[in-house]
């Protein structure tokens, strides 16, 4: 069995081996951070964009659907701080010509000394036995007091000079730690600088300030700006919901963990319009609708967690992430928050329209407060993809790599295998493609042996595989194969359109929600 580095890499691979993801513009080189979906890619990213939508939009009435444009009206930006505050310092090393996050930096500098000193204590243990005291020695051992005492010093530095947007104070806090660069083990640092990360561009064909727009660093900020429209040509009542999914866009400092962090990627936001007062109970359950989208998928519930923002934003009542345990450790994969008033306030004051509702039942009219669920389509493509992949031993000695992806989200519903090349079975396994296409995307294959195609549809996650023989030409009936059992049934051609339906079907899955 790999381990989870090996893993990774075995995931990224086979995601390029078998036509899901390839990286941008590859026969240049690539694009840092900047991917493409492939054939199969495309498919199981546009059925786990699908599974949002109706999860959202269909089995709720109170929600509905936008696409807004990338491009926005540049006041939007300043309204929702992105201008001033859509930042992360960076900070590059003169020899290796590296770019960092000075905060990683620090945070990484921190980690190691509670590295040291979580060794100090397992030694202690080891030594002391059954009588080690593990809180009292944390306490009063001076080589582990002289460590704690380092990270908190530097911590309230951290703090401040985040707080002050003190880059001077970041830069000496890497100097006190004797922080080298990874790369080229040296600590010839260049300042930290304040690096926004939004993209911009020009607008039309004069090159003044004025002109100057950016590509949405979030889709969230479209629904904003439309939340009046949707209200009252949609006459909504609060409470309801706006979602919408595309693409953002972000110039991220540190982008070398495939398409868990990139530059051009797609968001899956959905804002929900309340009445002030009731956001702790929307929170709430919004925290927990949104965990049971992703339990529904089978995906066992260890693999997910719920962290709690520590550190707020100044407007936000409450703030988590739903975590998920990637090859690479828990890491967040969506966002749920509780933003007040503070975007559609902005807006308001920004753009000199009132962005308000007249609450029927209340008899007066307020800025709704919104509960934000916000998720990251390729993040969630990675989670499912590093769920499924499996690298299995067989009974047999032999090994296959599967992806047990879950039916209804698979690339490909089934694909139809002629055991040979000739005698008219090609020609029938045509005739079953033109029965099922009609509701399913499929496939057929007819090189290499057929223990050959059952693995590379294996490797796609292909939940069936029917295979058509000599018998199939005298009686109708083929062999269907299913991919985690592997076992094999004999079943007439008529059945086939039911025990795929049931099996990829996505509305059971809904269902369950
Ligand atoms: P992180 O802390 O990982 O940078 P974030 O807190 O900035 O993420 P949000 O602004 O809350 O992320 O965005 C919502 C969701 O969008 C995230 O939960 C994630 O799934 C996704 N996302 C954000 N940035 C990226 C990116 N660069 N590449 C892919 N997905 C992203």
């Amino acid at each position: 069995m790999a381990n989870q580095d090996d893993l990774f890499k075995n995931i990224i691979s086979h995601s390029k081996e078998y036509g899901f993801i390839f990286p941008s513009s590859e026969i240049y080189d690539g694009l840092s951070a900047v991917y493409d979906y492939g054939q199969y890619g495309a498919e199981l990213k546009k059925n786990i964009r699908e599974y949002w939508w109706k999860a959202m939009v269909q089995l709720n009435e109170n929600i509905v659907g936008i696409d807004a444009a990338i491009f926005m009206h540049p006041t939007t930006w300043k309204a929702s701080g992105h201008v001033d505050a859509f930042s992360d310092p960076l900070i590059d090393n003169k020899d290796s010509k590296k770019r960092y996050r000075a905060d990683v930096l620090i945070e990484d500098a921190m980690t190691k000394f509670e590295d040291k000193i979580n060794k100090e204590v397992e030694k202690a243990a080891k030594r002391f036995g059954e009588t080690f005291d593990a809180a009292m020695y944390r306490t009063t051992n001076p080589r582990v007091m002289e460590y704690q005492k380092k990270i908190d010093d530097t911590n309230a530095r951290f703090k401040t000079a985040l707080e002050n947007n003190d880059m001077d104070g970041l830069k000496q806090i890497i100097v006190d730690l004797e922080v080298v660069c990874p790369v080229s083990g040296s600590r010839n640092w260049t300042e930290v600088r304040q690096f926004n990360l939004m993209f911009s561009t020009q607008l039309g064909s004069v090159a003044e300030d004025s002109n100057t727009i950016y590509l949405r660093p979030e889709t969230a900020q479209g629904i904003f700006v439309n939340f009046l429209n949707v209200q009252k040509t949609g006459r909504m009542k609060i409470p309801f919901g706006i979602a919408q999914t595309g693409k953002a866009f972000r110039n991220e400092i540190v982008a070398r963990q495939f398409i868990f962090r990139m530059r051009e990627f797609e968001q899956m936001e959905m804002q929900f319009f309340i009445r002030p007062g009731t956001e702790n109970e929307w929170y709430e359950k919004w925290k927990a609708t949104r965990m049971n989208w992703h339990k529904a998928l089978g995906i066992p519930e260890s693999k997910y967690r719920f962290h709690d923002h520590l550190k707020l934003a100044h407007y936000a009542k409450a703030a988590c992430d739903i975590e998920f345990e990637f090859p690479f450790g828990f890491k967040e994969l969506e966002g749920i928050h509780s933003r007040s008033d503070f975007d559609l306030k902005q807006h308001e004051q920004f753009s000199g329209k009132k962005l308000q509702y007249f609450d029927p039942e209340l008899n007066e009219s307020y800025v709704p407060f919104v509960i934000e669920t916000s998720i990251g389509l390729d993040r969630m493509f990675l989670a499912t993809m590093s769920y499924a992949y499996k690298e299995e031993k067989l009974e047999d000695g032999s090994e296959r790599v599967v992806l047990n992806l879950p039916p209804f989200l698979a690339p490909i519903k089934a694909a139809i295998l002629p055991l040979v090349n000739k005698d008219g079975l090609p020609e029938k396994a045509e005739e079953i493609i033109n029965i099922l296409k009609f509701e399913h995307i499929i496939t057929s294959e007819e090189k290499d042996s057929i223990g050959k195609r059952y693995r590379r549809q294996d490797a796609i996650g292909t939940p069936y595989c029917i295979t058509v023989d000599h018998q199939t030409l005298t009686d109708n009936t083929v062999t269907i194969r299913e991919r985690d059992t592997m076992k094999q049934e004999r079943v007439a051609i008529d059945q086939l359109s039911k025990i795929i339906g049931e099996k990829v079907s996505m509305n059971n899955v809904l269902r369950k929600l």
